[in-house]
């Protein structure tokens, strides 16, 4: 028996999933000829209540072509300092984009209006034009932290009164919109793009998708050809991502029961200091003084549980799709045996 609890990006397609990726139709969607994949950005597109979606390779290209789109070389990107954009994709902003960062010091990754209102350049032209708002939902290092709807409403208010545009890292927006129950539709219109990953909580092999007005959609083609992540018979991707709009979205609130229930096993455990809140699928734990996160997951590998280290003293346990009722008795009664000193 092996719990990976590393990420949710280990899972493997199902046979239903690959019988539906199978028996996907396909075409060249650089042509724009995947009905596969127009099925797919019609149907995201609609859910959250915009007019057009692009399919891309991964959520850090989604994320970055829509920074590519918002910003001007030189312009200035808010985001937390937590979030994946600025963390997670290689100095991608300044990279890609030629574009600087303002850093918010959020609670666990969501921040305010008000911790934004005083970061905003004036127009004058010593500074960087602050040109876009990026917030993650939920926020993967904040320990996959949700944003309550009328803090993003208030923020997507705020966004546009001083013309900036507003934008979602939704890598794992399916979890958020699975605690907060609120209706898709009326979330992602407060956007003015939004990325989605399926590989995350939906558990397909690749892909996310970008989804905006037609006009940000046409500009983020452009982007998505410049740094190559136009793909041709994508259909076989993207049928897995429409079987699991329709057939694993309920497992997500498993995953979240299951996050929590790691949580209460640990919280109790003598390596353990602290668990930060738990919400969805991710629970980071910070280990007591001495203890390091190299050598509880080489403790916890031994027995055939895998989590990552998540700096030098946390460690994170993502559930998943794969990670089921077997996988968590397994999980607890390891984590309750194991030693680990200092
Ligand atoms: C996983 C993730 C992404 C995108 O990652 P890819 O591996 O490039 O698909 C973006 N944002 C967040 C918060 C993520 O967790």
């Amino acid at each position: 028996m092996l719990a990976d609890l590393r990420s949710d990006t280990v899972t493997r397609p199902d046979l239903p999933m690959l019988n539906a990726m199978m028996a996907a139709p396909t075409g060249d969607d650089v042509f724009g000829e995947d009905p596969t994949v127009n099925a797919l950005q019609e149907r995201l597109a609609a859910l959250f209540n915009h007019e057009a979606a692009l399919f891309c390779p991964s959520g850090t290209m989604t994320n970055q072509i829509a920074i590519n789109v918002h910003t001007r070389p030189g312009d200035e990107v808010l985001c937390d300092r937590l979030s994946h954009i600025y963390n997670y994709e290689g100095g991608g902003i300044a990279r890609n984009s030629g574009a600087s960062v303002r850093l918010v010091n959020g609670d666990c990754g969501r921040f305010t209006t008000a911790d934004i209102e005083g970061e905003i350049n004036p127009p004058d032209s010593h500074y960087a034009r602050t040109s876009m708002v990026s917030v993650e939902d939920t926020c993967n290092k904040g320990g996959g932290s949700v944003y309550r709807p009328d803090v993003l409403r208030s923020l997507s208010v705020f966004a546009r009164s001083r013309g900036l545009a507003f934008h979602l890292d939704g890598a794992r927006v399916f979890n958020a919109l699975a605690v907060n129950q609120c209706d898709p539709s009326d979330y992602g219109k407060l956007f003015d793009s939004i990325s989605v990953c399926l590989s995350k909580g939906l558990g397909t092999p690749a892909g996310s998708v970008l989804i905006g007005n037609r006009d940000f959609i046409r500009e983020a083609h452009r982007t998505r050809k410049v740094l190559g992540g136009g793909m041709r018979q994508a259909g076989i991707l993207a049928g897995a991502a429409l079987y699991a709009l329709d057939h694993r979205l309920p497992s997500l609130l498993d995953d979240h029961r299951r996050a929590m229930e790691i949580a209460t096993t640990i919280q109790p455990l003598p390596w353990v200091s602290r668990v930060m809140p738990v919400e969805t699928n991710i629970v980071i734990v910070e280990l007591v003084g001495g203890i390091t996160s190299e050598q509880l997951c080489a403790t916890l590998k031994a027995e055939s549980v895998l989590a990552l280290p998540f700096g030098p003293d946390k460690v994170r346990f993502v559930t998943h799709y794969d990670f089921g009722e077997l996988q968590l008795a397994h999980f607890k009664a390891v984590a309750t045996q194991i030693t680990v000193t200092v």
